[in-house]
């Protein structure tokens, strides 16, 4: 007995030694920013005034392609060109598609490829009904008390004008990059992101292959990781796919007074139980793993234990990560039941019910594999599936690399101006504009500069949505930073 409870003892000791030892064996992986040579002289009240003004302008996307602003397109294509003149005058400029923009910096050596930094125009309509519950309307543009409100101060129209803000700033100190830079701004990304394929297809026609592409996507955020105080710049070096798939049960009609046991929602309604009940597996791999990777060494010694033997404690992390909805979406294919449709009336039985369930892919998992899940877990030959044909059907983007130079200085500029945030790769679960280009360039990063709390989510595509002046000025200096380290 005392040999065996010996034995145990050695047993957990050693395993304690393994853990332990692994995890202080972890270095950070954060990189130290380098002394800035030069100093950017930003004028506060010219930023916030020329963002003011573009969030005036009403470029309002809508779902229905026969409805276009074409005339607020082209009042913000004009306002842009007399806010920012030297830019106008530098840069070569062309309407793609229906109103977007492509602008091109030409470097000075024509061997080194490219630099792409993206943004959209457009911005989601405000919910009707819900205008009275602003601070200050949306479309008014007002500066207060150190913030600048409007529809399209987060998303996304400050990061269009914060790179031209960049690029002006770089012009006036007479900077001429060595690297090409492309600006390419959409005008649709909220509706389907018809402006991004075509510039996508004219830079590929083009025989353009970016060395980094720059989108929004996700940000730096602050007070959302337990364990962690310092703010991260999470990278967005993926995003998943979507699609959704159409379950359809048709059974005999008739009066409600005489119903079947089970009518066409009754079966509809087992069949969204079960694929609620039995999701696509979980696994902390790809993008989410490298997420961790970066995060681990800086978190305290109990977390950082966890995450550094993650052979032993992946379940236990699985089990908690799937609690929440936002960190369920970055560890495996989710499932969404959201709309359901049976019978015209409330005594007649449904002749025919019908269903979408809406899946977001996990790098790794393709369409193919959501509908062979799907038919298994149903398992029942009334319930006919089919993708879709509404929203359309993409896998995940491919996962771009969180090695090499071009990672290295996006890492670098983001920690020179927020010299304590946490640079950590990332998966983007909504979809951006840059998956149009992803097979372009396999440094396709998204990324928007902007702090963010947990408060400030419900402002995105949200009421109140507002940006304060310093945040915009970081997010200039972030480009103007970026633009430097990689092409200047
Ligand atoms: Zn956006």
């Amino acid at each position: 007995m005392k040999k065996v409870l010996l034995g145990v003892g050695l047993a957990v000791t050693t395993l304690l030694a393994v853990v332990l030892i692994r995890a202080l064996s972890m270095r950070s992986v954060q990189v130290t920013p380098a002394k800035p040579t030069v100093t950017l002289q930003v004028d506060r009240e010219a930023i916030a005034q020329r963002l003011s003004g573009a969030l005036r302008i009403r470029t309002i996307s809508s779902e229905d392609s026969t409805v276009f602003a074409a005339d607020e397109f082209a009042i913000l294509h004009e306002y842009l060109r007399a806010a920012f003149p030297l830019a106008h005058a530098r840069l070569e400029r062309e309407v793609v598609g229906r109103a977007s923009l492509l602008y091109k910096w030409e470097g000075s050596d024509a061997a080194l490829p490219p630099l792409l930094l993206m943004g959209h125009m457009d911005v989601v309509p405000i919910e009707p009904g819900s205008e009275g519950q602003w601070t200050h309307p949306p479309y008014a543009g007002m500066t207060q008390d150190g913030f600048i409100w409007g529809r399209g101060a987060m998303d996304d129209k400050s990061a269009v004008l914060g790179i031209l803000e960049g690029v002006e700033l770089l012009l006036k100190q007479g900077m001429r990059p060595a690297r090409t830079i492309y600006l390419a701004f959409g005008h649709d990304e909220e509706a389907g992101g018809e402006g991004a394929i075509a510039i996508a297809a004219l830079l590929v026609a083009r025989g353009v292959r970016p060395a980094m592409i720059l989108d929004e996507g996700a940000v730096v955020a602050e007070g959302m990781l337990p364990g962690l105080s310092s703010p991260v710049a999470l990278i967005g070096i993926a995003e998943k796919g979507a699609v959704s798939l159409v379950l359809t049960a048709e059974l005999g009609g008739g009066h409600s007074s005489m119903p079947p046991t089970q009518t066409a929602v009754g079966v509809l309604s087992a069949a969204i139980v079960k694929l609620e009940e039995h999701t696509m597996p979980a696994s902390i791999a790809g993008a989410s793993a490298s997420m961790f990777k970066a995060l681990a060494p800086e978190m305290p010694l109990v977390q950082r234990s966890i995450f550094a033997n993650l052979w032993l404690f992946e379940p236990l992390v699985l089990r908690q990560l799937a609690a929440s909805p936002a960190s369920n979406a970055m560890i495996r294919t989710t499932t969404a039941a959201t709309m359901f449709e049976g019978s015209v009336k409330e005594n007649v039985l449904p002749i025919r019910a019908r269903a979408i369930v809406n899946f977001r892919l996990l790098p790794g998992d393709d369409v193919d594999d959501v509908i062979e899940h799907v038919t298994e877990v149903v398992a029942d030959q009334r319930v006919k599936i089919s993708v879709s044909p509404r929203s359309g059907a993409w896998n995940a983007s491919p996962v771009s690399r969180t090695d090499g130079p071009m990672y290295e200085a996006l890492a670098r500029s983001v920690r020179e101006v927020f010299p304590l945030a946490v640079v950590a790769p990332f998966l983007v679960v909504g979809a951006t504009d840059a998956r149009h280009f992803a097979a372009i360039s396999p440094n396709t990063y998204r990324f928007l500069p902007l702090l963010i709390g947990p408060a400030d989510l419900s402002r995105l595509h949200g009421t109140n949505e507002r940006i304060s002046v310093a945040s915009y000025e970081l997010m200039i200096r972030f480009y103007a930073g970026l633009i430097r380290n990689v092409a200047g």
